[in-house]
């Protein structure tokens, strides 16, 4: 894949995996597309997004909610590279995915980050916004 089949541009992102194909947004025109069957082999970023969130507290279906990769691989992946979460998984977080604009003014808003931990990941073209909340009564 060298250029959106819209517009011919060399300027494109990863914006998610839909049926374990890589989504790809150009960056001129917007316009979203896929490309070839990632089968077994999807990208590292996943594999790496995917265990983040992990151990962020979140759950292999709501993992796949998010990325769009298959909660079986998630599964696989845990196993695969022995990730352990801690043991007290009392607190689960809540978590937002924000674009650029809407990220900014969700941090403008101080009662959004006060008594709070936030964490924010770039996750395809937008943002996901993972918080904690272990310091509130
Ligand atoms: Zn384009």
């Amino acid at each position: 894949m060298d250029s959106c089949p819209n517009c011919s541009s060399e300027r494109y992102i990863k914006a998610g995996v839909v049926k374990n194909r890589q989504r790809y947004k150009c960056k001129s025109c917007g316009y979203f597309f896929t490309v070839g069957k990632l089968g077994k082999q999807i990208d590292d970023y996943y594999v790496n997004k995917a265990l983040q969130l992990y151990l962020e507290g979140l759950t292999y279906r709501e993992i796949e909610r998010i990325l769009g990769v298959s909660h079986v691989s998630v599964m696989n992946w845990v196993r695969k590279y022995n990730i352990k979460r801690p043991y007290n998984s009392k607190y689960h977080p809540t978590y937002k995915i924000l674009n650029q604009s809407e990220l900014q003014q969700y941090f403008q808003n101080s009662d959004n980050i006060t008594g709070a931990g936030v964490l924010v990941t770039e996750l395809g073209d937008k943002f996901m916004l993972i918080k904690w909340e272990r310091f509130r009564e």
